[in-house]
């Protein structure tokens, strides 16, 4: 059963103090499914406040405590798998089997920021005299305010709140209002694996009032946002005029270039299967496909039958591999991206419409034919429209795949080394996959360029974020 959703405040679990509620509704079903605590300003003065004692406990607590208290988290997010899995596609849409792999990999996130904690050196730097000792030290930045979106509602928070907490940061986590309960289950594994009291916070509320409350705030010192790139730069914006550090993971609109040598059968099958994961709603989806003029005809069969071959339905049904989109904005988006397209010349291949006639569901979707002007050649669609586009050489698609503001993730199939090499080279993109898939894993650095943000989230590069540095020197008397 699903459970309704507190705000994780100062130690306890608790309703809003003005007694706010948001109604949570299944995409699949459109039913309402329980209710969440939303937060206004005099709940977030007393998370503040308890941040800032939470930090100073936690802060002098060592690295290997903090290590020993988030690996117990993780054992417990493994635990509660079943349950937390089930929250999670009632409230999300995507298949149980996609929110089984979601919670696993949190663990292992968390697993690998309590270990890397452990290794956050500083460095001793030869002195110019004799008795002078220089040192250079990390430290926790302090006080983190994160947002976090509801596509993946526990991996997108887990990465920062592991990172924070690895460092020594205490943490302010505004969840996702449409799938709290998942991401509430990640903060109470946390909790109940002792975490000290105000360490790890959790809110809900209107996004807006929320973050504007809390980045100017003199307790938050750094910020982390995963979401659109137009919030995302208002928010950064708003972090700047206050001299706040921020890390931001934003939109994508991955290209995946298809070589005339690329290897069909396996291009056709990993990439339809990174398309259509969470109903394309993913930051590094594959969205252009590129492909080479030999090769256009028959890998864009194979990338249609994979397409048709999905089975549409509620999540939580053994069989579903696709399910509903978030909510109704995004099914209105898709209409609206692909009436334009085609009103412009576009052809639709397979999908282009509405599922069913409950739930938020849209077909996975093939256009082709695309002209240069369509919306969505341009905006990124953050759902299951695939977009074909032939090319001759090298050299076009290496201008096609640059072309866009975005820079998050890129994906290639060849079988030439050298052109695999001069992909990597050249690519303007966070994240490069060539002849698989393979990113966002807890030890590699997950993150963008140009308008899909900076600062990466995984790896040892994620610790980065949350230390500042110190330099100590000191003479002998
Ligand atoms: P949206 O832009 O309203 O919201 C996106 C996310 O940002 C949500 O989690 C929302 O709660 C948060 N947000 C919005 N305004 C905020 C504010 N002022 N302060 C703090 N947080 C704020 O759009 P949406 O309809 O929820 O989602 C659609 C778009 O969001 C997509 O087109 C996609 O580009 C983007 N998105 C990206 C990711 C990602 O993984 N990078 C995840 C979810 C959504």
């Amino acid at each position: 059963m699903y459970q309704d959703v507190l705000l994780h405040i100062d130690g306890s679990w608790r309703g809003a103090a003005a007694g706010r509620k948001l109604d949570v509704v299944n995409p699949a079903t459109e039913e309402v499914i329980g209710t969440l605590a939303h937060a206004s300003t005099v709940d977030l003065d007393v998370a503040l406040a308890a941040a800032a004692k939470g930090f100073s406990v936690w802060r002098n607590m060592s690295a290997y405590e903090r290590g020993k208290i988030m690996r117990k988290a993780a054992e417990l997010v493994r635990e509660r798998l079943e349950a937390i899995a089930a929250f999670m596609t009632q409230e999300q849409g995507k298949p149980l089997a996609e929110s089984r792999i979601e919670i696993a990999g949190s663990a292992d996130v968390i697993d690998w920021f309590a270990e890397e904690g452990r290794r956050a050196y500083g460095r001793v730097i030869p002195a110019r005299a004799a008795g002078i000792y220089q040192l250079s030290v990390r430290e926790p930045v302090g006080v983190v305010a994160g947002f976090t979106p509801w596509n993946f509602p526990m991996s997108q928070a887990v990465r920062k709140v592991s990172a924070a907490l690895a460092a020594g940061c205490a943490f302010i986590l505004k969840g996702p209002e449409e799938t709290p309960a998942s991401c509430a289950e990640l903060v109470r594994a946390f909790v109940d694996a002792g975490l000290p009291s105000g360490v790890l916070q959790l809110v809900f509320g209107v996004p807006a009032e929320i973050s504007e409350y809390l980045i100017p705030h003199p307790v938050i010192r750094k910020i982390s946002f995963t979401g659109s790139t137009v919030v995302g730069k208002h928010l950064a914006a708003l972090a700047g005029a206050n001299m706040k550090r921020a890390t931001m993971e934003l939109g994508g609109h991955a290209p995946a270039i298809i070589f005339n040598d690329a290897d069909l059968d396996a291009a056709a099958k990993i990439l339809a299967g990174a398309k259509f994961r969470n109903a394309g709603q993913v930051c590094v989806a594959p969205t252009r496909f590129l492909v080479q003029n030999d090769v256009y005809a028959p890998f864009l069969e194979r990338f249609v039958h994979a397409a048709e071959a999905l089975k549409l339905g509620n999540g939580m049904e053994p069989g579903t591999t696709m399910g509903p989109l978030a909510n109704d904005r995004r099914v209105t988006a898709m209409e609206g991206f692909v009436t334009d397209a085609v009103q412009k010349g576009a052809q639709v291949k397979t999908g282009g419409q509405r599922y069913g006639n409950k739930g938020y569901f849209f077909e996975p979707t093939v256009l082709t034919d695309i002209p240069a002007d369509a919306r969505v050649l341009h905006e990124e669609p953050f759902g299951p429209l695939a977009l074909f586009l032939p090319f001759n050489s090298f050299e076009d698609a290496i201008a096609e795949a640059n072309r866009l503001p975005y820079g998050l993730a890129a994906y290639a199939y060849t079988r030439s080394a050298t052109t695999a090499a001069a992909l990597g080279a050249q690519i303007e993109s966070g994240m490069v996959g060539i002849n698989h898939h393979g990113l966002a894993l807890p030890e590699t650095p997950f993150g963008g360029v140009k308008d899909s943000g900076y600062g990466s989230e995984g790896g040892a590069e994620g610790l980065e974020p949350y230390l500042v540095t110190k330099f100590i020197t000191q003479a002998s008397v």
